[in-house]
């Protein structure tokens, strides 16, 4: 047998180990990117959610109504979010969304960002251009400021119809929110587009409970706004759970915004139960969104506020548990400045106070 002397073709060998090389990165490439690809983030919001009102509903859902602790303490971890905009310390909800939209900070009352003429991509459009479905659920209109910032560039959040005209075109997989009224002028054009398109909190219970299926689905929960927790017929944890079954069959994943909207509101009528009330809502969703990421590891949960409001203060010192009688104080009828929490349950590690435009970058980092 003829020996083959290793030095005598050594140029052979190294391109020989370098062609090896190279197919091995290749493959682990290719393995590592497919299923990088099937990732998953579901983004809730809890409009006003300071840290306030959570230890608030922490305490009402153990000491009042004998439940256990909230599902926020059911997360792989939390995190502190400084809240700003770009013009003042304390943010409204269109710029506070905007910068987890976007990673940009804008100034109050904007949504979206528009650079050279064009929207500059949000995270749910990222998501689209990786082949993933979208999805965005609120109690509140489509076109308010939190939603509204994932899909719409608009100087002001109050352009309800220059907004509405741009989720025709955003090419989302399902909206399920309020403001069929805003919407009325163009049902004909979303179901050109092949969206099915239902008005009535009803119908879409009847959907939901029939399981039934859909292409694209824009579904009206209101003519404006969706009431109040107790008057709603059908919760949050009910359609998210609806959603998360339709968008998990891209198996190229799917990027999903909710939004518990009206934490906000209450906090600015300085009402307690009715804020209690919606954070159980939440809470109820916590719990769905947190036994999804269980069965399905590769999705990312993250669980952020734009900001306080009201500026609640806990202060009853004769109480020996909480009760809705737990004397509060509210400082304000607006927001305020302080950091909001943030919880996380997936694969990554936040720093412990980050800007609410890294909120994006997290996301981003996810799934890019
Ligand atoms: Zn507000």
């Amino acid at each position: 047998m003829k020996n083959i002397s290793i030095t005598k073709n050594l140029p052979f060998f190294i391109v020989l180990m370098f062609s090896i090389f190279s197919f091995v990165i290749v493959v682990a490439k290719s393995i590592f990117n497919s299923s990088d690809n099937s990732k998953s983030i579901i983004l809730v919001i809890g409009d006003g959610m300071g840290l306030p009102i959570i230890t608030a509903y922490d305490y009402y859902k153990s000491e009042y109504k004998n439940h256990g602790y909230s599902n926020f303490s059911k997360f792989d971890g939390s995190f502190l979010v400084r809240t700003r905009s770009e013009d003042y310390v304390i943010t409204d909800s269109a710029a506070g969304a905007t910068a987890f939209a976007t990673g940009i900070r804008v100034q109050n009352y904007q949504v979206g960002v528009m650079k050279n003429g064009s929207r500059i991509p949000t995270i749910m459009d990222i998501a689209k251009n990786h082949g993933k479905s979208t999805g965005i659920v609120v109690e509140c209109t489509l076109t308010h400021a939190t939603p509204a910032a994932f899909y719409s560039f608009s100087k002001s959040r109050s352009d309800d119809d220059a907004i509405a005209r741009q989720l025709i075109y955003s090419n989302i997989d399902i909206a399920i929110g309020g403001g069929f009224g805003i919407f009325q002028p163009y049902i004909r054009e979303l179901e050109r587009k092949g969206y099915k398109v239902i008005y009535g909190e009803e119908k879409l219970d009847k959907m939901v409970r029939s399981n039934e299926d859909f292409e694209k689905l824009i579904a009206f929960t209101a003519k404006k706004h969706p009431p109040k927790y107790k008057e709603r017929k059908i919760d949050l944890a009910s359609k998210t759970k609806y959603v998360l079954s339709r968008l998990s069959k891209n198996r190229k994943g799917f990027f999903l915004m909710v939004e518990a909207s009206q934490i906000d509101w209450y906090g600015h009528e300085n009402k307690l139960m009715e804020q209690l009330d919606e954070m159980e809502d939440l809470d109820k969703l916590l719990d769905v969104v947190i036994s999804y990421q269980n069965l399905n590891p590769n999705t990312l949960v993250l669980v952020v506020s734009d900001h306080d409001c009201g500026g609640l203060t806990l202060i009853d010192k004769k109480a020996n548990r909480f009760s809705p009688e737990f004397k509060v104080n509210y400082s304000s009828d607006y927001h305020t400045a302080e950091h909001i929490v943030g919880f996380y349950k997936g694969f990554i590690k936040p720093k412990p106070i980050i800007d609410n435009t890294e909120v994006y970058n997290l996301m981003y980092e996810y799934i890019r």
